[in-house]
């Protein structure tokens, strides 16, 4: 599909552009530019535009307002070593939308179609990315139900938005996050939209988040809906457990059950430590074996990882069971291990085996 290139004719000045790219922050600021497009059942994908980043002007009876018909993706663009600029994985990024997009009877976008947009914005914004090591663009497609009326069935229009925002380093060497473990709420079911990256997941989480910061925790973990006692992820990373330590290390992750969202950096991750000649098993993991296991010492690190944050050490875990610690509440040597193998791929610093980079500029 074409994509009509009209660009901001006002885009922010470079000095006072430089100064945001150098402090960036995470959805402090906005590129100049935007994609959106438009689906309906009669045309399908049309009107495709790379314009002037700005609002979006709804009828207040468009159906995403009331009955929260919406999806989106996240994901990065990273410097290279000679300034030019790589994505991640785009096409697995490209088949999720699709796939979230048909669980909640939204239109699937062509996967050439959404890279397309993607390296459209990447390259009439690259003056946003960040040019340090772990910083990237941070690049937010979604998708919502623009239809105007109040009847409660799948809308017959789509409208389709990327924005762009600089993204610092999300990583603290000296600070593991710590995590409640919800008992009260859970995020997904087997049958519902656990799977899809689908901004309903995210309201269904507010509540739990906001119990974990009165608990003094970070971030929330969810356990299973049924027997309430299998780990399964938190609110937007997917968790690793580590057994041991040096070369006979066994990383274990959460089996995607159909209620876990499948990340990409946790499958990139499941390659990656096979490659540092790591064991690696996805597994079912409980309350119990992550209390059991930090209080042996069996278990000896737990990140979290995906997009936004990469790769992120977990430190106290808190329940109404009780508090427990992983190690000595510093991220651990493997953590740091894979952190920096997974970066080094994104930045281009080492050698990128399975062709995970996209090459745009
Ligand atoms: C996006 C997301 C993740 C991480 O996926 P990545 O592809 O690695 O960014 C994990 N859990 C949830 C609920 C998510 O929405």
């Amino acid at each position: 599909m074409k994509i009509i290139s009209n660009p901001s004719s006002n885009p922010v000045a470079a000095d006072e552009r430089n100064k945001k790219v150098l402090e960036p922050g995470f959805g402090k600021y906005y590129t100049d530019n935007m994609v959106i497009a438009q689906w309906n059942e009669n045309t399908g994908w049309a009107d495709a535009k790379l314009e002037a980043y700005g609002p979006l002007t709804l009828d207040p009876a468009t159906m995403v307002f009331h009955y929260g018909q919406e999806v989106f993706e996240g994901m990065k663009a990273y410097v290279q070593p000679d300034g030019g600029v790589s994505l991640f994985r785009p096409e697995a990024n490209a088949k999720r939308f699709a796939k979230s997009a048909a669980r909640i009877a939204l239109p699937e976008m062509p996967v050439d179609f959404f890279v397309q947009t993607i390296e459209a914005l990447v390259k009439a914004d690259k003056e946003w990315v960040p040019k340090k090591i772990g910083e990237s663009l941070y690049l937010r497609p979604f998708m919502i139900a623009t239809e105007v009326g109040l009847g409660v069935r799948p809308s017959n229009h789509a409208t389709y938005v990327l924005i762009a925002t600089p993204a610092a380093a999300y990583f603290n060497a000296d600070k593991a996050v710590t995590v409640w473990i919800s008992t009260e709420y859970v995020r997904a079911a087997l049958g519902g939209t656990g799977e899809a990256k689908c901004g309903g997941n995210y309201a269904a989480s507010l509540l739990a988040q906001k119990q974990a910061a009165k608990e003094g925790c970070d971030q929330v973990a969810y356990i299973d809906a049924v027997e309430r006692k299998w780990v399964e992820e938190m609110g937007g990373m997917n968790l690793y457990f580590i057994k041991g330590s040096g070369k006979d290390a066994k990383i274990m992750t959460p089996k995607l059950t159909g209620t876990l969202l499948p990340g990409i950096t946790r499958d990139s991750i499941l390659t990656l430590a096979n490659d540092l000649g790591f064991k690696t098993e996805e597994t079912m993991i409980s309350i119990d074996d992550w209390r059991d296991g930090v209080k042996s010492g069996e278990i000896t690190e737990i990140f979290a990882c995906g997009t936004a944050a990469v790769v992120s050490a977990v430190g106290a875990a808190k329940s109404i069971h009780g508090t427990w610690q992983t190690g000595d509440g510093k991220p651990g040597p493997i953590t740091n291990q894979i952190r920096a193998g997974l970066l080094g791929i994104q930045h281009g610093s080492t050698p990128d085996k399975h062709g995970w980079n996209k090459r745009v500029i």
